[in-house]
């Protein structure tokens, strides 16, 4: 049996925040309830199809999963176990905001056989809660923890972020001790990234301009602030008995996020729902992303095929779009992906899906990043240098042919 990993988008969010472009939105409650029984039955079509795959990791993410009502959750757990093998140890996830969950939520959660939560904290000081325009205090977020903790999950991620408005390194560390004191298994520190389209980009898009190139922003922080954070960040939670174990992510010893780990390995992964992206056998499929032409798409789910510039290949009516990677584009995803993980690539593992040797494609930029002291080889494996992992982009982006 092959592997695959599944992930269920809930786009529904109580309200936008500032920063964010994710597919995410408000929705009532009769909303919601149609949503999840599209949802059920894009789940039953593609269980259908996937006989030959057992499944590792199961992810429900957002937007806000823990707005929808638990019962809901719960049907949805029981629609991809009657649809799909999941293995008896699966990693399980789903991903909550303070203020959203109950008692009663975490209990269901965890009768539905969900083991892992991770939680949107981003900051502990409510004046920069305010500032993104999330919808929580620090101390719903310090309730959402326990209640979490009261009801047995013990692998617990917290997502923190940093390069804020008006953050320094030493308000930053401010929340690392307090996400510290709570001891999660796992922590993921994202930088803040302006995106287009939405109102930070319009307040702050000059100011991350001047951020990256290195002169002197208003409100952002400075390159070299964000460094500082960076280096904090590392240095805190490593003296806390975290590893370091790609570019944003850090875990306990046994509890890195087994989805995501698979995800940067490239493994086949299935996502349910609206925008979701999927790779099966190097075809990349994105699900359409208005909501009720999905609803209505998934009452007639039939197969087809998606006309490409080159070839047709299978698809569903649920899908805007469908890709077969190229060997080109299979290599440069498994350099860069890859590479984000302290362990980095295999040597052999290259070999294996591409038929040549890493050096018959990259030995030219190998030795170049190599001699800028970037890239390690050791013990058959190829990974970033402490200095490689502080300018990633750049090593990873020499990977692109
Ligand atoms: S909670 Fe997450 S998905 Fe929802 S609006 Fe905020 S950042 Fe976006």
């Amino acid at each position: 049996m092959r592997n695959l990993e599944l992930y269920v988008h809930i786009p529904f969010c109580i309200k936008k925040c500032l920063y964010c472009d994710f597919l995410s939105f408000p929705a009532d409650e009769d909303t919601q309830n149609a949503y999840v029984e599209a949802l059920l039955s894009e789940i039953a079509y593609y269980g259908t199809k996937c006989r030959d795959y057992c499944v590792s990791t199961v992810y429900i993410g957002g937007g806000t999963p823990s707005w929808l009502r638990e019962t809901q959750t719960e049907r949805i757990m029981e629609a991809l176990r009657r649809s799909f093998s999941i293995v008896r140890d699966a990693e399980v996830t789903i991903e909550c905001n303070p203020g959203t969950v109950t008692d009663r939520m975490f209990f269901v959660y965890r009768r539905a056989g969900i083991n892992r939560v991770s939680i949107g904290l981003q900051s502990a000081d409510d004046a920069q809660l305010k500032m993104l325009g999330r919808i929580h205090t620090f101390d719903q977020f310090l309730k959402t923890f326990d209640l979490a903790r009261r009801n047995g999950f013990d692998n617990i991620n917290v997502d923190i972020m940093n390069s804020l408005p008006g953050q320094t390194a030493e308000s930053f560390y401010q929340t690392l001790q307090q996400v510290l004191r709570l001891k999660p298994e796992h922590i993921s520190a994202y930088s803040l990234i302006i995106e287009k389209g939405t109102p930070f980009y319009e307040l702050y898009k000059f100011d991350a301009v001047k951020q990256q190139a290195g002169l002197q922003p208003v409100e952002l922080p400075t390159e070299n602030e964000v460094y500082r954070m960076t280096k904090l960040t590392e240095q805190l939670l490593a003296e806390a008995g975290y590893m370091h174990y790609e570019i944003s992510n850090f875990a306990k010893p046994g509890f890195a996020c087994m989805h995501n780990v698979g995800y940067w390995r490239r493994e086949n992964y299935l996502g349910f729902g609206l925008g979701a992206a999927s790779l099966m056998e190097n075809i990349r499929y994105t699900n359409i992303r208005e909501l009720y032409p999905y609803i209505e798409q998934t009452k007639h789910l039939r197969e087809g095929l998606w006309q490409n510039e080159n070839e047709e290949l299978p698809a569903t009516n649920l899908h805007a779009s469908a890709e077969r990677i190229t060997r080109k584009a299979q290599i440069e995803e498994f350099m860069f992906l890859g590479l984000r993980m302290m362990e980095g690539i295999s040597r052999a593992d290259f070999e294996k899906a591409f038929g040549v040797s890493i050096e018959a494609v990259y030995a030219e930029v190998l030795a170049k990043l190599q001699g800028e002291n970037l890239l390690v080889k050791r013990a058959g494996r190829i990974f970033l240098t402490e200095r490689g992992q502080d300018v990633s982009n750049y090593v990873l982006a020499q990977f692109l042919l």
